[in-house]
């Protein structure tokens, strides 16, 4: 493991409005021990933001925006900018595959959304990963270096350490099929050679490499013994605070 801690994170995606947001942080604030293995950070809807932040113990739950735009100001209506965020969040999803394949984001957008993650003090979470026929092409390796040089471009080895990667295949994510180990450990791999390439033996060693797709409480464990794996990215499990809460005790075990 590269890190000291475990990282778990939460994407609810567009689920719980600001109400059922603020229940959940208290329900799960009540089963959720503050472990020095594991950081633990949830990704609401942007609108519960501001009053999540006033309501959590950062000691124990840290926040992250799902998305934001890269310049910090100016006339973009309907915009949120990093800039903006500031004090609210500690991280930022940038790249996920919804906004990549949903909303067309380029290697560029998210390029330019790392460095204003990092311009404002915002640890981004980059998010990479193939989908179902790159995978069936033998592609996975090639897309995810044209990922992370896309998204790394400009980012020297001191703002590398504030970026989190995770590795999320794009046929995993939401569809209840899991990577198998082998796959996950070829990816990560293949993500840290690529870090070694930009950056070096030591980063690609202590790059902090996240794995998603489909975990529940079931699977965590298993992806959580992985020597290359960090933490994981849980989007549908973490909307039930039981399975998320589940996942953060097996990451506090697994990794201790
Ligand atoms: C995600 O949203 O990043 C994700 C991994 O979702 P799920 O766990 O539902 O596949």
């Amino acid at each position: 493991m590269a890190r000291e801690k475990t990282l778990i994170i939460g994407n609810w995606k567009m689920n719980l409005n600001v109400h059922d947001a603020s229940l959940y942080l208290n329900r799960l604030d009540k089963l959720v021990k503050i472990h020095r293995n594991v950081e633990v950070v949830i990704a609401p809807t942007m609108l519960a933001l501001q009053t999540l932040s006033l309501q959590v113990n950062l000691r124990q739950i840290k926040l992250a925006a799902q998305n934001f735009y890269w310049r910090d100001h100016g006339a973009y209506t309907g915009e949120v900018s990093a800039n903006q965020l500031r004090g609210l969040v500690q991280y930022d999803l940038v790249g996920h595959s919804e906004r990549r394949h949903v909303f067309n984001e380029s290697d560029k957008d998210t390029r330019a959304k790392v460095q204003a993650a990092i311009r404002n003090g915002i640890r981004p979470i980059l998010c990479v990963g193939e989908t179902a026929g790159e995978r069936a092409g033998n592609e996975t390796k090639d897309v995810l270096y044209d990922q992370l040089i896309g998204g790394l471009a400009n980012i020297t080895s001191e703002e590398l350490d504030q970026v989190v990667i995770a590795y999320e295949p794009v046929w995993a994510i939401g569809t209840g099929q899991n990577a198998v180990p082998a796959d996950v450990t070829y990816a990560i791999r293949s993500i840290r050679e690529q870090i070694r390439h930009l950056y070096g033996a030591k980063a690609a060693e202590t790059a902090q490499v996240l794995y998603g797709g489909s975990v529940t409480a079931d699977s965590a464990s298993g992806y959580l013994s992985l020597p290359d794996v960090d933490g994981l990215l849980i989007g549908g499990a973490s909307l039930d605070e039981h399975a998320f809460s589940n996942i953060i005790e097996k990451a506090h075990v697994a990794k201790k």
